[in-house]
């Protein structure tokens, strides 16, 4: 899909099924979306427009740590492939682009179990 915006699998723990197992981690433009592979647990973010990711203000304890990856992807803004950092909490989801720092600010919306798997 062209509105796939970034891609990435990121091994960890996962915070339900307690496995180490990739978590896919998928950002588009209208919302991101990290799903475990193992016991398909996903959690959904949608975009919001200010910085959530400020001290403290949507964390939680008992959630994941806030993970801090790096992904090529092409950036809508300066329309170039350049590194981006990812910031990805329990309760905010943040995507950077290295060269224009333009940045995609989502909050987490929803959660759930697949059930089919
Ligand atoms: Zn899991
Ligand atoms: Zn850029």
């Amino acid at each position: 899909m062209s509105d796939r915006f970034i891609s990435l699998a990121h091994r960890t723990d996962c915070y339900h099924c307690k496995q180490v197992a990739d978590q896919i981690i998928t950002a588009m433009p209208y919302r991101a979306e990290v799903v475990c592979d193992n016991c398909g647990a996903t959690r959904v973010f949608v975009p919001r427009i200010e910085d959530v990711s400020g001290p403290g203000t949507f964390e939680k304890p008992g959630c994941y740590p806030t993970w801090s990856l790096v992904s090529d992807a092409a950036c809508r803004n300066c329309h170039g492939t350049h590194p981006h950092d990812l910031s990805i909490g329990c309760r905010n989801f943040t995507v950077r682009c290295r060269n224009c720092n333009f940045t995609h600010f989502y909050k987490f919306d929803l959660e759930f179990m697949a059930k089919d798997v």
